[in-house]
């Protein structure tokens, strides 16, 4: 005879998304269960910065840890688009101001936002986390599935919520298929420092390849600082990567073009493949698939992360009305989710494929398309607050 432990929640993979999912169950005073493979000390290697638009911040603040990270965050004020590809480049600036008091979103570094979650998560009593323990097994039933973990134990839980990733071992178990986009694209990830003030905007410099993004950081002993994420063809992006950094700064000069001034790197780079992934569906019995287990988009206009905020802030709400792990909670979940999922993945795969073109009738195009989106005041707002998740009407 073995002992297999009750629990409410058992949330799978725990990257930003999956501990947010479990402290937001563990303060809904569900029984929780968080794993994660990786040890405690990952998170802290992440280069990364997440820009949490404003619905976003406020399940942060729900869920108390705000207060803990507001102090490293910097606001985003304005977004500027540059296209260097066709045209004259000009910049065109969206500012928050147009349609709201607060910023579009706020930015902070992974390795800050992953350090003050586990913080958190060692705070509250019914939430059980344990690292280098990874899901090994799962047995989906519509009441109360069984699953075995790589510490040995074997659990049985009214919800499982699958925030495992992009390679998701829950959404394999459930026999769930994706549709996979490829882009022969990679991401460079790294941070500058730089001469002129960023003024809380982030930069955006298009031109073939995928754009050259930098968003703003906090100033260090009066250092200007941006996180920068570059985007070009795979074998392009692994020679930035791999270059020495006297090349390397060379070359983010030449592909910055003077904005901010003189760019000088700061510490180590980080590769990451791009692509666009869309789970064909998202519940199974009595398991939830949320985040980059779901939904992955090339990391333009901020989307990844807040769309996964999205999914936990349904699925919190729908446990407050349904009973957890339900078929009625889960149908509702998928409901709620799945077409707002599926119109990004496809609008942001779409931008993407625009970004990355260097056919200089699509240059032409994406020029244009700029030139509308901005010069009319009315279709300009509608933009920036669909870019925020709110509604288009
Ligand atoms: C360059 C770049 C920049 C980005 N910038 C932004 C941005 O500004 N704003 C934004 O909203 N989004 C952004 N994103 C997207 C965002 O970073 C991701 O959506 C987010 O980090 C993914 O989080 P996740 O928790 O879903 O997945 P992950 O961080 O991949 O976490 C999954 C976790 O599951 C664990 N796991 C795997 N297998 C198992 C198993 N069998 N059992 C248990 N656990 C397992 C893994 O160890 C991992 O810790 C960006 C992405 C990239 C690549």
């Amino acid at each position: 005879m073995f002992d297999r432990q009750k629990i409410n929640v058992a949330v799978i993979g725990a990257g930003i998304a999956g501990q947010i999912a479990a402290i937001a169950f563990a303060q809904s005073n569900h029984n929780t269960i968080c794993v994660d493979p990786a040890p405690l000390s990952a998170g802290q290697s992440d280069l990364r910065s997440t820009a949490f638009l404003q619905p976003a911040r406020q399940l942060l603040q729900d869920i108390g840890v705000w207060d803990r990270l507001a102090k490293h965050a910097t606001p985003l004020q304005c977004m500027r688009l540059i296209d260097r590809g066709h045209g004259e480049g000009k910049a065109k600036d969206f500012d928050a101001g147009e349609i709201s008091d607060d910023p579009f979103a706020w930015n902070l570094p992974n390795s800050v936002i992953r350090r003050e979650l586990q913080a958190l998560m060692g705070t509250l009593p019914n939430l059980d986390f344990r690292s280098e323990c990874k899901l090994t097994r799962m047995l989906p039933r519509t009441r109360a599935s069984i699953i075995g973990l790589s510490d040995g134990s074997s659990i049985e839980t009214n919800l499982i919520i699958a925030a495992d990733g992009r390679n998701s071992k829950v959404r394999e178990f459930a026999e769930i298929d994706t549709k996979t986009t490829k882009f022969d694209q990679m991401a460079v990830v790294f941070v500058v420092q730089h001469q002129t003030p960023h003024l809380n905007s982030s930069i955006e410099i298009h031109r073939s390849g995928g754009p050259f993004t930098l968003v703003p950081l906090p100033i260090v002993d009066g250092v200007h600082r941006s996180a920068v994420v570059w985007m070009d063809a795979t074998h392009k992006a692994r020679a930035y990567y791999e270059m020495p950094s006297s090349a390397f700064n060379d070359a983010i000069n030449e592909r910055a073009g003077g904005v901010l001034g003189q760019l000088e790197l700061v510490g180590d780079r980080a590769i990451w493949p791009i692509i666009a992934q869309l789970a064909e569906r998202i519940i199974a019995p009595s398991t939830a698939i949320i985040a980059e287990a779901a939904h992955v988009v090339p990391p333009i206009g901020a989307q990844g992360l807040n769309m996964s905020l999205a999914d936990i802030e349904t699925l919190v709400s729908l446990a407050k009305t349904h009973e957890v792990g339900s078929v009625d909670m889960l149908q509702a979940y998928e409901k709620a989710r799945y077409s707002d999922i599926k119109r990004r993945v496809e609008g942001v795969t779409l931008l993407n494929k625009a970004s990355i073109s260097g056919q200089p009738i699509v240059q032409a195009a994406r020029s244009a398309g700029l030139n509308l989106l901005h010069g009319v005041r009315p279709i300009r707002q509608t933009l920036m607050r669909m870019g925020l998740g709110q509604s288009s009407d």
